[in-house]
C-alpha cells in the first residue's frame, strides 16, 4: 500500500510502497476513505513536537472496516468507522468514570500499537505509528478501543473531521468549558479547531462570538461558522479590541486555538471577572507560560482541554446527528480535497491560511 512517511523533522513527506501487517488480538484493519490534514500534524514536521521517526501521521480518518483480529467483537468486515485518536481500552479508571479522552494507554503508546509492537513496514524496516491512526496511508491496523462505529449512509470525507478537528472543537465549546446561552466568547485562532469551536458556542447559544486571526481569509470563514464580530490581530490589540466589544468587562469564556504561549496569554485577559480561558491549542514542548496571578484571584479558571472532553463513542454519532439536523456544518470545512501524492501541497496550503480544511481522499 501507499503511505507517506515522515523520517525526520523540517523534512518534506515521503510517499513510499509500505507493507502492513495482519490485525493481531484486539485488532482491526480498516481501508482508509479520508484523513484530514490538521495542524498537530505539521507541529510533527515542523518539530515544535517529538514523535519516535520514521513515522505515518496522520490522525483525523475514517474508513471501512475490512478485517478483525481474534477476540474483536465491537465492529465486523464492513462497518463504518471514524477513527479515535485515542484508543481508549476501557478499563482504566479514566475510562471507566467516563473520560475515555483520558485513557491510560495514549501516554504509553510511543508509536507503537496498545501491545507494543507496531505493523507497518518499509521492506524490513520499522515504521511507528501515529495515535493508534496513522491515517496519511491506505491501510491501517488499529486497536478496536480506536473505533467508533457509525451509520454506513454518513459520508466518509465529512467523517474523517469528526476524528480531530470537530470533536475537539466543539467539544471545548461543549464539554469543557460548558458554555451557557446568552454568554460572550472569544476565539483565537480560526483554523480547522477554532472554526468548530465558535460553531460549538453558537450550538451553545452564546450570544456575541468573536473571532480573533491575523489573516482576513480565515476571518471570513469565522462568520460562515457564527462568530458575529471579528478582529483582526495584526491591525488592532485583540485584548483592547474583546474589552471594548463586550463593555470594558471581557467575555464569559476565552478559547486559544493555535497552540502558543502569548495567544494563551491574551486569551486569559481577555475574560471578565469569574470567566474561563480554555487552551485548546497544543504548544510546543517545553514552552512555559507566565499569568499574572491576580488574574486567577477573581474567580477566573485557566482551563486545559484534550480532544473537546469527550467520550468519544457516544459524542461523535451526537456530531453526527447535529450534522444531519443541518445544525453542525462538515461541507463547509472541507475546502480542498487532495490525493495521497500531494500532500506537501495540502501542508503547505494549511500553513499559508488558505483553507478551513482540507482532506486526503483515498480510492
Ligand atoms: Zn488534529
Ligand atoms: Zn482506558
Amino acid at each position: 500500500m501507499k503511505g507517506a512517511v515522515l523520517y525526520g523533522a523540517h523534512q518534506p513527506l515521503i510517499i513510499e510502497d509500505l507493507d502492513l501487517l495482519p490485525p493481531q488480538t484486539g485488532e482491526v484493519r480498516v481501508h482508509f476513505a479520508a484523513s484530514g490534514v490538521c495542524h498537530s500534524d505539521l507541529h510533527y514536521i515542523k518539530g515544535d513536537r517529538m514523535c519516535p521517526m520514521p513515522v505515518v501521521l496522520g490522525h483525523e480518518g475514517a474508513g471501512v472496516v475490512e478485517e478483525v483480529g481474534p477476540g474483536v467483537t465491537y465492529v465486523k468486515p464492513g462497518d463504518h468507522v471514524i477513527l479515535s485518536l485515542v484508543p481508549a481500552c476501557g478499563r482504566c479508571t479514566d475510562c471507566v468514570a467516563g473520560r475515555p479522552n483520558l485513557c491510560e494507554v495514549r501516554y504509553t503508546l510511543n508509536g507503537n500499537l496498545p501491545n507494543g509492537t507496531t505493523r507497518l513496514r518499509k521492506g524490513t524496516q520499522e515504521i511507528k505509528h501515529f495515535a493508534c491512526v496513522s491515517s496519511f496511508a491506505e491501510y491501517g491496523v488499529v486497536p478496536e478501543g480506536s473505533l467508533v462505529h457509525i451509520d454506513a449512509d454518513m459520508p466518509l470525507g465529512q467523517a474523517a473531521l469528526i476524528g480531530c478537528c470537530v470533536t475537539t472543537g466543539v467539544g471545548a465549546a461543549l464539554w469543557t468549558a460548558k458554555v451557557q446561552p446568552g454568554t460572550s466568547v472569544v476565539v483565537i485562532g480560526c483554523g480547522g479547531v477554532g472554526l468548530n469551536i465558535i460553531q460549538g458556542a453558537a450550538l451553545a447559544g452564546a450570544e456575541r462570538i468573536i473571532a480573533v486571526d491575523t489573516m482576513p481569509s480565515k476571518l471570513e470563514y469565522a462568520e460562515v461558522f457564527g462568530a458575529t464580530h471579528r478582529v483582526n490581530a495584526s491591525e488592532v490589540d485583540p485584548v483592547q479590541a474583546v474589552r471594548d466589544l463586550t463593555r470594558g468587562q471581557g467575555v464569559d469564556y476565552a478559547f486559544e486555538a493555535i497552540g502558543l504561549t502569548a495567544t494563551s496569554v491574551q486569551a486569559l485577559q481577555c475574560t471578565r471577572r469569574g470567566g474561563k480561558a480554555i487552551i485548546v491549542g497544543v504548544i510546543r514542548h517545553g514552552a512555559q507560560l507566565t499569568i499574572d496571578p491576580d488574574f486567577l484571584h477573581q474567580d477566573r479558571q485557566l482551563l486545559g482541554c484534550t480532544y473537546g472532553s469527550a467520550n468519544m463513542r457516544a459524542a461523535m454519532p451526537q456530531l453526527i446527528d447535529l450534522y444531519r439536523a443541518k445544525k453542525l456544518k462538515l461541507d463547509e470545512l472541507v475546502s480542498r480535497t487532495y490525493p495521497l501524492a500531494e500532500i506537501n501541497t495540502a501542508f503547505a496550503a494549511l500553513e499559508q491560511g488558505e483553507v478551513a480544511r482540507s482532506i486526503i481522499a483515498y480510492a
